[in-house]
């Protein structure tokens, strides 16, 4: 059949670094390479489809929309023949020799690092290649709808490189060969074949034939009426699209009519995808109409914080003919987008009240969309706040509480909501910046990401209350006996803190009513920031030399109660050089604390001095 000689071309280097993995590192499920060459035929049938009614001419128009997969035993190939919009030359240099995906480069670092699940690899865009976990040798002929073009033969070992040669007579379509290695040789037997179509291809839009036979229910699911569909139909149709063997967390079904004409079938996933790769994930909702397949991943039928959902969403009253790029801005779009996100917002809401512990993993996976949007998206802010949840140090480890609970439990004479930033929960329970909240029994959120502080300077205000760093509350401890310092002698201890540290160091130092178990604690001078964020933003300004950043040395508070306060107080007639040096080293210590201390060399030697000191008097 071929009329040319056989070109040989080099893959793409990460194609050939993605091959060497699959071809020899990639045990498991070796059996998804059949779900993912028949996914592939299912989308160049959809785009023929999408072509054909949107009126454009196809070469060989009459052919019937179906895939067709044949085992041969005797010579050990399984073949996966489409009807679809097929490749031109340069389509399949381009489809099959090179990565033009992100994801796939990540997919290709995860597997490096041994951590890779061969079964992701359809979401990260490279499905084709798992043909090469099974066949030693894959043959790939392809006939473009275009009229003017002829077909082609791309065929590779998958080390290397390919050829490619030019092959008459074709018809529409692509016709995928795979030659089965030696113990492989199993797909090329009917039974198994249908085995992995029943379980991963039951919800192909197309009918596929297996050796002649049909052997799937072409219904799109989305049209059928909820009470006919079970939940494991629901499943299967979610591992079909999503590329997953995991089963959805939540799925929302739904039919409107007004005020614009909707069938939708949404899911989400058990895990989020941008954790496990580390990258940002695209909407991966399909739009249709009258299940038609109008755009796969849709851009702008959902805001970006929902990247995460999974699904269809059909209408009729798209029109067929519209570009992508305007259809993406379209007020069409904006009135399905309202809807839907509409419709999500009261499913999660309803969720979490009926089953809070399966809400909060929920939010434990894709928690920091929600925060992206409460952030971002002013239109849906208000329901978005009341479905974030945080750690509190009402609520036990590990368990977390609506900023609605929250305001339920305020204690009389509690007018705001407070929160801390610690790494951890231990850190915030012995945080000083928690004590004074602590002691009057006020509850206080523990934000352990350090996104969550700006998600709090953003919203300001929950139901009418300020969101309030736990360092800028005025809070007040009964002072509880005379054990401590009277007023005059603090207020003196103070001004010699002051005095020592000088203005270089310190801006203002005050008697604290905060304080149970610190001696000192440093603050945040400037109203508009605290001590996180100051450490934040030097970071991020320390390329620039420090350049940008607020002016402002930290307040400082003491406690009068505290034992150290009240020796130092006493060694300050004894011992002035000594008394100066503790300071110092108290003042120090808060920096620490607050995490503001920059450079510890100064507070280490003087450590040392003050070790030699106390064990010569011993
Ligand atoms: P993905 O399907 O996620 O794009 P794949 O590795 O499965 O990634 O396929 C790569 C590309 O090769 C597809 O996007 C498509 O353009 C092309 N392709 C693969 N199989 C076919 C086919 N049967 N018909 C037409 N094009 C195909
Ligand atoms: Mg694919």
């Amino acid at each position: 059949m071929t009329t040319t000689a056989p070109e040989r071309h080099e893959f793409q280097a990460e194609i050939s670094q993605l091959l060497d993995i699959v071809i020899h590192s990639l045990y498991t499920d070796k059996e998804i390479f059949v779900r993912e060459l028949i996914s592939n035929a299912a989308d160049a049938l959809e785009k023929l489809k999408f072509l054909q009614t949107s009126g454009k001419p196809v070469f060989q128009p009459e052919a019937e929309l179906k895939i067709a997969i044949d085992t041969d035993d005797a010579v050990h190939t399984v073949a996966f023949t489409d009807t679809g919009i097929g490749m031109t030359r340069e389509e399949l240099i381009e489809n099959l020799g090179t990565i033009a995906h992100s994801g796939s480069k990540a997919f290709l670092k995860q597997l490096a690092e041994n951590k890779g699940d061969a079964n992701l690899i359809g979401q990260f865009g490279v499905g084709f290649y798992s043909a090469f976990m099974v066949g030693d040798k894959v043959s790939v002929y392809s006939r473009s709808y275009e009229e003017a073009e002829q077909g082609w033969c791309w065929t590779s070992d998958g080390v290397g490189g390919y050829e490619i040669e030019s092959v008459e007579n074709l018809p529409r379509g692509t016709k995928i060969v795979v030659h089965l290695k030696e113990d492989e040789k199993r797909f090329a037997e009917k039974f198994t074949i249908e085995g992995v179509i029943k379980r991963y291809s039951n919800f192909v839009s197309a009918p596929i034939e297996l050796n002649g036979e049909k052997v799937n229910t072409v219904k799109a699911i989305w049209s059928r009426s909820k009470s006919e569909i079970t939940d494991e139909e629901y499943k299967e149709f979610f591992h079909y699209i999503s590329h997953e063997s995991s089963d959805p967390s939540y799925r929302l079904h739904f039919n409107a009519d007004a005020p614009i004409s909707i069938q939708a079938l949404l899911f989400v996933p058990e895990r989020s995808m941008e954790k496990i790769a580390m990258t940002r994930s695209e909407s991966a909702v399909n739009l249709y109409c009258r299940r038609i397949l109008i755009q796969p991943h849709a851009k702008g039928l959902f805001p970006d914080w929902l990247r995460f959902l999974k699904g269809v969403v059909d209408s009729e009253d798209l029109p067929l003919n519209i570009s992508r790029e305007t259809m993406q801005d379209s007020a069409l779009m904006q009135k399905l987008n309202k809807v839907l996100t509409g419709r999500f917002l009261k499913l999660l809401a309803e969720e979490s009240a009926t089953d809070p512990v399966k809400y909060d993993r929920f939010f434990l996976e894709f928690g920091h969309c929600l925060k992206e949007g409460a952030v971002n998206d002013y239109t849906h802010r208000e329901p978005l706040t009341k479905l974030l949840r945080f750690e509190s140090s009402f609520t036990e480890k590990g368990k977390l509480t609506s900023l609605t609970d929250y305001v339920g439990r305020m204690a009389e004479g509690q007018k705001e909501i407070f929160y801390v930033l610690a790494p951890n929960r231990e850190n915030a329970e012995t945080s000083p910046y928690y004590e004074g909240l602590k002691a009057n029994n006020f509850e206080c959120l523990f934000l352990a990401d350090p996104v969550d502080e700006f998600v709090m300077e953003h919203l300001r205000q929950f139901d009418g209350r300020d969101l309030k760093p736990a360092e800028k509350a005025e809070i007040d401890i009964e002072p509880t006996g005379d054990a401590g310092l009277d007023q005059e002698a603090a207020k003196s201890l103070a001004a010699f803190f002051q005095k020592t540290l000088g203005s270089e160091r310190v801006n203002e130092v005050r008697v604290s009513k905060r304080l149970a178990n610190s001696p000192a604690v440093a603050l945040e001078s400037d109203k508009m920031l605290t001590t996180s964020m100051r450490r934040m933003m030097k970071q991020m300004n320390a390329g620039a030399g420090g350049m940008g950043m607020p002016e402002g040395k930290p307040d400082f508070e003491i406690n009068p109660g505290h034992a150290v306060m009240v020796r130092l107080e006493a060694m300050r007639a004894k011992d002035a050089a000594l008394a100066a040096k503790v300071a110092e080293q108290i003042f120090d210590s808060a920096l620490v604390t607050a995490g503001m201390l920059e450079d510890p060399r100064a507070m280490i030697k003087r450590m040392n001095d003050l070790m030699e000191k106390l064990l010569e008097e011993k």
